[in-house]
């Protein structure tokens, strides 16, 4: 595993805001969702936008993970600029560098486990038995692999999210941007979540954003931006609490 600390000095920033604008024009009047956001996120990080509801804290992860363009302004992500990129060129940097967790899930429902997190796969031309591997080892991250022939109805919410989750890093993205993981889970599932996403963090090196106002998430953050009316207010690093002793066994299979 390489030094993937957000402090190292030589490593280049794995995404850099520049006065990032968003504005809705709602009729006669503007809304400034982002209201120049200026913001560097090192590899390695594992970072939290929070603040109140509204504040524009999905607007800021849609744009960085290319679902969504700035009004004005700049997003660099991996050495792309997201406002000249075309339908073509967001969809490739998604689905080769980006993994997606959302509130809701969002795994389809007639599909199994496995397909589910097969799908991330789909579009990178592997052969099936590479695929294979890759989707047993994205379940056994989540300790899941028992559940792959079941379908979406059959698991937990805690589940659920456990097969997003590795749904989202199962292509090993650089990247995975969270937004309110936690918001349909009870605070156990939730730090079970959270304990996940930092293990692979630390073991693969995976960049997580997050969006959140949930207290839950915002104590595992190692770094807090506070997002107020479409403005950064606060940018803060979190000293790394001490290594509790892991109940959960290390992560197999971490292949480069
Ligand atoms: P948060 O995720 O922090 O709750 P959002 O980024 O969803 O905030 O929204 C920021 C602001 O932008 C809110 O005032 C919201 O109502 C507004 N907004 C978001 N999306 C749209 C849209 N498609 N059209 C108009 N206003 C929007
Ligand atoms: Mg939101």
């Amino acid at each position: 595993m390489t030094d993937a600390s957000p402090t190292r000095p030589s490593a280049a920033p794995l995404i850099v805001t520049t006065d990032l604008k968003k504005i809705y024009a709602m009729g006669p009047y503007k809304l400034e969702a982002l209201a120049g956001v200026n913001l560097a996120f090192m590899p390695g990080e594992f970072a939290g936008l929070v603040g109140p509801s509204g504040s524009g804290k999905t607007t800021l992860l849609n744009i960085v993970g290319s679902l969504d363009v700035p009004t004005e302004g700049s997003a660099l992500v991996m050495g792309r600029r997201i406002e000249t990129l075309s339908h073509k060129e967001a969809a490739r940097l998604r689905n080769r560098h980006i993994g997606f967790i959302f509130q809701t899930f969002n795994l389809l429902p007639v599909y199994s486990v496995y397909e589910n997190v097969e799908f991330a796969l789909l579009l990178l031309g592997d052969p099936p038995a590479v695929r294979r591997r890759k989707v047993m080892s994205a379940l056994e991250w989540v300790r899941l692999a028992d559940r792959a022939k079941s379908r979406p109805a059959q698991l937990s919410g805690g589940e659920s999210q456990r097969v997003a989750i590795a749904r989202a890093v199962v292509k090993r993205p650089e990247l995975v941007l969270a937004d309110e993981p936690t918001a349909n889970l009870d605070a156990e599932n939730s730090h079970n979540i959270l304990d996940t996403m930092e293990k692979l963090n630390r073991e693969l090196g995976t960049t997580f954003i997050f969006a959140t106002h949930d207290a839950k998430v915002i104590e595992h953050l190692r770094r807090r931006i506070t997002l107020v009316d479409g403005r950064v207010t606060a940018d803060e690093l979190v000293a790394p609490a001490a290594p509790a002793p892991s109940a959960e066994p290390p992560i197999p299979e971490a292949r480069p």
